[in-house]
């Protein structure tokens, strides 16, 4: 069984190179169109196995091109797909437009993600898994079941919104950034914590706060790199982080060590185009580390 199980979407990413960002009612020509493998499960799935986490990912993927795409980006890194489900649905798609700034628009197609439920294989997975990891790119409903069944879960709260108490209530550790911890508890980060135990709140360029009601916040600084691409960093976070938690054998788990790793990660992430290609493996981590 994983140690890892991440349950979430799985999408293909249309990425169109633009100028700007189209205004309200305008058509511009991009200069450029690349098709690839996405979605914030399937990258956070990669994360966490490329950092040395035997990694499950339980999904629903359709029974076309872009699911054999995703299938053979998860399979070579590792990814275990036996939990995998097959949709009468497309596999979800991503459009994309990245302006020459760097600044980006993302619309998503949720179509074979919006049929995800949890299998009796997928249950017994997760019940067995030392960390589970979600995002919201799926149905409430599930991330619910996955949270009840789990010994140990991450919410992932993106894309942003508001949740409820029922959910937050199975939460172990909430991974948020800065717009999503607004939409959760307000402008003030430590009210995260009359919600759920323990949050990481990211901050881009300046790193992670660690908030926790057992011990006073800690904040890790960015490492200081340059930007080619953020697609994906907060993703390449979250997985990194469940794949160093799976490995500490103490309770209670060190956050900040997790917390650590997965920020050099992610900022190792920046440093390369595109989602999936751009997550490090472990040994780049650790060097960095060192
Ligand atoms: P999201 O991409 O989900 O909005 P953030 O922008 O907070 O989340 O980025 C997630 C993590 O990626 C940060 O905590 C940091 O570790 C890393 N990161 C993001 N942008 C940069 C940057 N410009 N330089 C270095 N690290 C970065």
């Amino acid at each position: 069984m994983a140690e890892v199980v991440v349950v979430g979407s799985a999408n293909v990413d249309l990425v169109l190179a633009v100028q700007r960002i189209p205004r309200p009612g305008e058509t511009l020509l991009a200069s450029d169109l690349t098709r690839g493998p996405g979605g914030k499960g399937a990258n956070q799935a990669v994360a966490a196995a490329r950092a040395g986490a035997s990694t499950s990912f339980v999904a629903s993927l359709g029974a076309d091109d872009g699911g054999a795409l995703l299938r053979e980006a998860l399979e070579s890194s590792g990814v275990d797909l036996s939990l995998v489900s097959t949709s009468g649905s497309p596999t979800g798609t991503a459009i994309i437009t990245v302006a020459a700034d760097g600044e980006n628009s993302i619309v998503v197609a949720p179509s074979a993600n919006a049929d995800l439920k949890l299998s009796a294989e997928a249950s017994t997975g997760i019940s067995q898994a030392k960390i589970v990891l979600s995002q919201l790119e799926i149905p409430l409903s599930t991330v619910q079941a996955a949270a009840e069944e789990s010994a140990y879960f991450i919410l992932n709260a993106a894309p942003a919104t508001d949740l409820s108490d029922e959910l937050l209530a199975h939460v172990d550790l909430l991974v948020v950034n800065e717009t999503e911890a607004e939409a959760i508890a307000g402008k003030d980060f430590n009210d995260l914590l009359t919600r759920v135990p323990a949050a990481v709140v990211t901050l881009g360029a300046d790193g992670a706060v660690i908030l926790s009601r057992d011990a006073a916040e800690i904040r890790i600084p960015g490492v200081s790199v340059e930007v080619v691409d953020t697609t994906a960093a907060g993703d390449t976070f979250c997985g990194v982080l469940a794949a160093t938690l799976a490995a500490e054998s103490t309770t209670p788990r060190d956050l900040t060590n997790a917390v650590r790793r997965a920020n050099v990660a992610a900022s190792l992430s920046v440093q390369t185009a595109g989602a999936i290609p751009s997550v490090p493996h472990g040994e780049a981590i650790d060097a960095r580390l060192a």
